[in-house]
């Protein structure tokens, strides 16, 4: 028997579980609005559970404001915001330093509940989430008193209050990329997080009333569309969106005509490039990263992946042979790559789009993985022989779902990659840097990594192009959305 043959060389090793515990956290039963620097209750009383998607189990009652409750925290913010627009950039920063130590401080709590009330593996929030919602307060601290300096050295102004609307895929970071730079240029704002995943923006309120915020320059109305309706619709001077491409239309033909601000971050279907000439193996890791990261809940997932040619055999047995260690389970889990679908419309979303690729012909393979009893999941699942035309490569599936395509030429890749309704991100795998520059300045996206993937950082502009929405959000680009500029 020859010695790799061995008995012991075959043992296979599987990780331990590694839970988080959630002890230590202490969450109220219940949360009303936060309006003017304390919680109030809804004016209709109306309170709904917030739903842990991996046990399907309530955590906690959140408020639904009704159009009453936005109108107050609107004026709340109205009247908070001339003090806070006259405070010197410095003062105002001192706010925002306050509150980015105290999600430092909070961090393990916040990751916690993120991972709770979201399913996204505790890794990622605990690792990216939170972090990076902490930097972006650290970031816009920075700008507060340099507000010219980010915009061409011309006088600024605030907009006074700002209406904030954020998704269920990274609640607290999305929370952060909103507020951060527009309490720093001096607007007061009333943010309303996603139904699905309430809490850490509710705990975030919480830090500001510790941070000592002043009254009325943070409000949060929890609610679903119809309070995000209610809050696009008051007496806002700018609207700040993230979210889907449908939603971001209505709002857009609702404020024509009515000189309120807007930005908009929607959805995507983004193209990650893999060329012949690429690191294999790097690249490999990066399609992971690139789809997987979030359950593929991210609006800039590398959902359309486009393979050269000739590497695309190499290329698509290795990604499966990767997909096969993906650890799909409990979000608490330190080991969990792929966590819980974040409510079961989603999931029914990704399994219509996912039937309708193999309606259409496309090959399906999805990774064999024992799946909890309770709780909204999706394996890791890859598509081959996709056709341009199909569904699962033109549709947002916001899924660990991928679709390959393959090309020949760069010609044919910049094509087939701007062949979009889309424009927010894309990824280029290449050796040759011109080849990457070329191809990047081809392409019609806001964000391009060049070998690497879903990579953020508070100085760096995000945002998209064409049905991707518009404006800037991080760096010294996301202060212009939130100042006049004169
Ligand atoms: P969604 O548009 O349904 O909801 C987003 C938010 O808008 C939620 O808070 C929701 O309650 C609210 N809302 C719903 N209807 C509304 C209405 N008529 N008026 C005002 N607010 C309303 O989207 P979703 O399913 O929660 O999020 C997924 C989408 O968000 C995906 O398309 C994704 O690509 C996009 N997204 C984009 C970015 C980005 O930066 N471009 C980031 C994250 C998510």
């Amino acid at each position: 028997m020859a010695a790799t043959d061995t008995p012991r060389t075959r043992i296979t090793w599987d990780y331990a579980p590694a839970p988080e515990s959630p002890d230590h956290v202490r969450l109220r039963d219940s949360y009303g609005l936060f309006v003017g620097g304390a919680f109030v209750e809804p004016r209709d009383g109306r309170r709904l559970p917030s739903i842990n998607p991996a046990t399907e189990e309530p955590i906690a009652d959140v408020a639904y404001a009704g159009e009453a409750d936005v109108a107050s925290a609107v004026d709340a913010a109205r009247a908070a915001q001339p003090a806070w627009a006259r405070l010197p950039g410095r003062e105002r920063a001192k706010y925002l330093f306050r509150v980015a130590r105290l999600i430092q401080e909070r961090a393990r709590e916040l990751a916690i509940v993120e991972s709770l009330d979201g399913g996204k593996p505790i890794r990622e929030s605990r690792d990216v989430d939170i972090p990076l919602a902490a930097a972006h307060f650290f970031h816009y601290a920075g700008w507060a008193d340099k507000l010219r300096h980010g915009v061409g050295g011309r006088d600024v102004r605030p907009y006074g209050v700002v209406g904030q609307v954020v998704p269920w895929n990274f609640p607290l970071l999305m929370a952060a990329w909103k507020l951060a730079p527009a309490l720093a240029c001096g607007n007061a704002a009333v943010l309303k997080p996603a139904e699905t995943t309430p809490l850490t923006a509710l705990l975030l309120a919480e830090i500001c009333q510790e941070a000592e915020v002043p009254a009325g320059v943070v409000n949060i109305v929890t609610g679903d569309g119809a309070t995000g309706a209610a809050l696009v619709r008051a007496d806002v001077d700018k609207v700040a969106f993230t979210g889907s491409t449908a939603v971001g239309k209505d709002i857009q033909a609702a404020l024509a005509g009515r000189g309120v601000g807007l930005t908009l971050e929607l959805g995507g279907k983004s193209a990650n490039i893999v060329f012949e000439d690429a690191a294999i193996d790097q690249a490999v890791e990066g399609i992971v990263q690139g789809i997987f990261f979030n359950q593929g809940h991210v609006c800039c997932a590398g959902s359309r992946l486009l393979i050269q040619e000739s590497v695309a055999d190499e290329v698509t047995a290795k990604l499966w042979n990767r997909m096969r260690l993906l650890r799909v389970g409990d979000p608490l889990d330190k080991n969990t790559d792929v966590g819980a679908i974040n409510s079961a419309e989603q999931l029914q979303r990704i399994e219509a789009l996912v039937e309708a690729g193999v309606q259409e012909g496309a090959v399906r393979r999805t990774i064999a993985c024992e799946l909890p009893d309770r709780g909204w999941w999706f394996a890791p699942t890859i598509f081959t022989d996709v056709a341009p035309a199909h569904r699962i490569a033109v549709e947002e599936i916001f899924g660990p779902v991928v679709s390959v395509l393959t090309f020949r030429t760069q010609a044919e890749a910049i094509e087939k990659a701007n062949n979009s309704r889309y424009g927010l991100a894309a990824g280029i795998w290449t050796d040759k840097g011109s080849k990457a520059f070329e191809v990047a300045a081809a392409l019609k996206a806001g964000v391009i990594w060049q070998n690497t993937y879903n990579q953020f950082d508070p100085t760096a502009a995000f945002g998209g192009y064409k049905e991707s929405g518009f404006g800037r959000e991080g760096g010294a680009a996301g202060l212009r959305p939130y100042v006049h500029v004169t």
